[in-house]
């Protein structure tokens, strides 16, 4: 090692990344994170509900100083019974204990915002390069090879999301893509509406949010679920659909998205509204089966990249448990530096800490839960629903048209020019497999004409990975993301 070496360098700059950094470095480690990115937030989306009570371990009264959007003070759960939607309406659960608060949030804002208090306490930020590979010593690895460059650590944190190249790389997760049947595409817009229309659409008083989530209702296709989170002056409004549900769909994801906002009831509470983003992202929704091997000889894997999420039907929970990964990453290296060992069984400690924490419960929550929602019951639907309401579905004719080109010129893109990230095969043999992919994207970037010929252009790449999901060694010859400070740069995220 290197005298230069770090004592732990981390790949991503999400909330499991920074976490593990911000503990590492207060404990007065030499910590460098590494983030494609041009600032940490500007690649990540999520839907927006912040549980606060894992942050709240790291930096006390966090929500005194961060940007936040709105405490949720109130949910609403809408499930579809019958072709009618039977909405119910609660108090947000501990909503009168803080360490159960939770808060909508923007993730281009937040994560910035966290960054900063990172390179605060002492963590080495860079951001705009992109991790390639790592470096591998005698079966151990010690690094990270970036931009050309090689940079050495005793112990190397995978906090990269939901698609975990390096993890694959270095064979701590299956050489294939996570499986269709555990990942959940989501696709989402922030739309303008003004501080006081959102109150009084919402009918709340400044600083207080909804989070309500759609079960299987929010447009007439089956599996499509869908959310609304209340911002400061705009909503998050979302639709997530499980990938393997994709090839029996009669429409496009894009046009999933459209029918959800197009629905009478949730076109009343955007109207007027304009977009200022429109994203796509992956979520791990397939529980403890799906998690990788969580740590290896000087390697250990956090957040997303270990599958840490749980969709709940009720709620979408990633956040909280990215960072409560995090935390334990770090003092388990903290501890392994003070012994100076750095073996997997030295490590082995993380994957105990995240089993006697609320981690673990959780992903086996999310199992159920995927269970059941493969099996055709809902998730886990709250029982008791006392307000009903009919519910006008709209099927997906002309009038519902969806125009990507128009969202994705809202975005902002640092385009790569010369060099595709994603890369086709437009002579595969197989038309079933090329339709998919045009049914799949949510940035429609595939189209096939009459004559069967497949045209794809990755500018406009959303960097969500569903191609890669249903059809790598297929039509998808080879997927990366973009070189560092290229590609999708998200603002509100
Ligand atoms: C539509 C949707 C709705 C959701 N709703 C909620 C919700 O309401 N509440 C909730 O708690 N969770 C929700 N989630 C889940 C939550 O957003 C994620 O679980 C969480 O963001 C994971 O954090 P992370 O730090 O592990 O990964 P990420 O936030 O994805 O961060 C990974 C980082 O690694 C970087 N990176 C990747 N590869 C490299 C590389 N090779 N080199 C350098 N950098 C790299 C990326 O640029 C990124 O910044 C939702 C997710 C989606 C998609
Ligand atoms: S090309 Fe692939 S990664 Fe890019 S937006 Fe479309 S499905 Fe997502």
């Amino acid at each position: 090692m290197s005298e230069d070496a770090f004592d732990a360098i981390i790949v991503g700059g999400g909330l499991a990344g920074l976490t593990a950094g911000y503990v590492m470095a207060q404990a007065g480690l030499m910590v460098l994170l590494v983030e494609k990115g041009n600032y940490s937030g500007s690649k990540n989306v999520t839907g927006g509900r912040l549980y606060g009570h894992s942050l709240e371990k790291v930096i006390p009264e966090f929500a005194e100083v961060a940007p936040l959007e709105r405490k949720i003070t109130k949910e609403k759960l809408s499930v579809c019974r019958n072709g009618q939607i039977e909405t119910q309406e609660y108090p947000a659960s501990s909503v009168t204990d803080p360490s159960g608060y939770s808060y909508s949030v923007l993730r281009a804002k937040f994560d910035k915002w966290y960054a900063d208090e990172c390179e605060q306490t002492g963590v080495e930020l860079i951001c705009g390069v992109r991790v390639d590979d790592l470096l591998i010593r005698d079966g151990k690895a010690c690094g990270i090879v970036a931009a050309g460059e090689e940079m050495e650590a005793n112990v190397v944190l995978l906090a990269d999301g939901v698609n975990s190249l390096l993890a694959q790389k270095i064979g701590l997760r299956d050489s294939r893509p996570a499986a269709a049947d555990q990942i959940t595409v989501g696709v989402k817009e922030v739309i303008e509406l003004g501080e006081d229309v959102v109150n009084h659409r919402f009918g709340f008083q400044s600083g207080e949010g909804v989070a309500w989530m759609f079960l299987g209702c929010c447009t007439d296709t089956q599996g499509c679920d869908g959310f609304l989170y209340t911002n400061k002056d705009t909503v998050s409004l979302g639709v997530t659909m499980r990938v393997d549900n994709i090839p029996s769909l009669d429409k496009t994801v894009p046009q999933l998205m459209e029918d959800f906002k197009r629905n009478p009831m949730i076109a009343s509470l955007i109207e007027g509204g304009k977009l200022l983003e429109y994203a796509a992202h992956l979520i791990p929704e397939g529980g403890e089966t799906m998690m990788p091997k969580l740590y290896g000889d000087g390697v250990l894997v956090l957040g997303d990249a270990a599958g840490l999420a749980a969709n709940l039907g009720y709620t979408v929970r990633g956040m909280d448990l990215a960072i409560e990964s995090g935390r334990l990453a770090a003092e388990v290296v903290i501890a392994a530096i003070e012994k100076e060992r750095y073996d997997s069984s030295t490590l082995a400690a993380y994957e105990q800490a995240l089993k006697e924490s609320f981690v673990f419960p959780c992903m086996r929550e999310a199992e159920s839960s995927l269970k059941n929602s493969k099996a055709g019951n809902y998730r886990n639907s709250a029982s008791t629903l006392d307000e009903s309401m009919s519910w006008i579905l709209l099927s997906g004719n002309d009038a519902n048209k969806v125009n990507i080109p128009d969202k994705l010129g809202i975005n902002k893109f640092h385009t790569d020019e010369f060099n595709a990230h994603v890369e086709v095969d437009k002579a595969y043999p197989d038309k079933t497999e090329m339709d998919l992919l045009v049914r799949a994207c949510p940035a429609a970037l595939y189209s096939v004409d009459e004559k069967g010929t497949l045209f794809f252009d990755y500018l406009g790449c959303l960097e969500c990975g569903t191609c890669r999901i249903l059809s790598e060694r297929k039509v998808v010859k080879s997927w990366n993301y973009p070189q560092g400070t290229l590609g999708i740069e998200y603002r509100m995220g």
